[in-house]
């Protein structure tokens, strides 16, 4: 949904409707996500969600109650409300823990089983789904749009014909929709092995939103730091570097885990897009080619109600 960092820092660039706006389409998104998948096939669970505020960020807090009230029509009970008296209690950095913003509006949910439960439900309403299939270039007509995808096992280029064709590749739109606003930014993620006594469940940022971190299965799920590099981090090419993983231990080592063992099980990136603001793009680009792109990290949240406005955008078109 959006930390209270997050949301301040949006605000230097959106006005504030856009802001409410957007948080307005994550929280729809997430409600229609959940109602149709259903909370114990996606693994919600509303555990919390929490900011570590560290000094630098302290003059956030004098805003906590604007936010709050300016968010109130959407959510109807203070989004953030400050829980310092859980720092220690979730072993934390006290030194930069200066104080700690819940998000009540916020939950956790477990991606992999809602990708299955969505493939479920797609394959049941008659979807078909065809992975390996690399779209290469698309052709329109006044009758349809041809797409010629690549086969990977033999090498060959085949076709498909579409009366509607949807683009939904997120980062990787700009090699199908070259003029289009998007800049991938990747985001590269460790996952402990379980942590003997690990003293914290929830969902957590810091530094506007730059970092995560989750509790999963008793291990901890940590991703971020593309801010030490922004440049090199704009790529579509999944990979590692040291100078993010080892800053995402040191992170583990200094502020989430201070003075706990634990070992690094995985290591694994993931790409996001962005534009030059946070609204995802969904628009017609002829009678036949839509699209609904630009998820600004928030897909998961944003997704259901996104592919909602694209499916009215056709039903506009046609
Ligand atoms: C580390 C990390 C943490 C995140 N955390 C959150 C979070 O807490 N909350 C949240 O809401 N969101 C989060 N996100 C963002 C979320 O994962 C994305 O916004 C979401 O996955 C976007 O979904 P999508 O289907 O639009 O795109 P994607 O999941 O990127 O899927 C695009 C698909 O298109 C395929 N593709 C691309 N080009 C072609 C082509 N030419 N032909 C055929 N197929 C093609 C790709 O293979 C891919 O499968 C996170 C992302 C990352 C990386």
């Amino acid at each position: 949904m959006g930390s209270l960092t997050e949301l301040l820092d949006d605000m230097k660039t959106m006005s504030e409707e856009d802001v409410l706006a957007l948080f307005n389409r994550r929280k729809k998104g997430l409600e229609l996500l959940r109602k149709r998948l259903g909370d114990k096939r996606i693994g919600y669970k509303a555990n919390g969600s929490y900011e570590l505020i560290s000094e630098k960020e302290l003059p956030a807090l004098e805003k906590l109650d604007y936010l709050n009230d300016l968010l109130m029509p959407i959510t109807g009970k203070p989004a953030y409300k400050l829980g310092n008296e859980k720092t220690e209690r979730f072993g934390f950095s006290t030194k930069y823990t200066q104080a700690l913003v819940e998000n009540t509006c916020e939950g956790e949910l477990h991606s992999g089983k809602m990708m299955r439960a969505l493939t479920d439900l797609a394959i049941q309403k008659g979807v078909e789904i065809k992975t390996g299939a690399e779209v290469l270039r698309f052709e329109e007509n006044n009758h349809n749009v041809t797409l010629f995808i690549k086969d990977p096992f033999r090498n060959e280029e085949w076709q498909l014909k579409c009366s509607t064709m949807s683009i939904c590749t997120n980062a990787f739109t700009k090699q199908l929709l070259p003029d289009v606003d998007v800049t991938p930014g990747r985001g590269q993620v460790v996952i402990t092995k379980p942590v003997h006594g690990l003293k914290f469940k929830g969902i957590f940022h810091f530094d506007e939103g730059f970092y995560y971190f989750r509790e999963i299965d008793g291990r901890v799920l940590l991703g971020g730091g593309r801010n030490l590099d922004i440049e090199g981090e704009a790529t579509t090419e999944f990979a590692l570097t040291d100078l993010i993983q080892k800053d995402l231990e040191q992170k583990l080592n200094e502020i989430i885990l201070p003075g706990t063992p634990y070992e690094i099980d995985m290591r694994w990136s993931g790409i996001m897009a962005f534009g030059a603001n946070k609204q995802p793009v969904v628009k017609a680009f002829s009678r036949r080619v839509f699209g609904a792109f630009r998820m600004g990290g928030m897909g998961v949240a944003l997704g259901s109600h996104v592919a909602q406005s694209l499916a009215k955008r056709i039903m506009e078109h046609t």
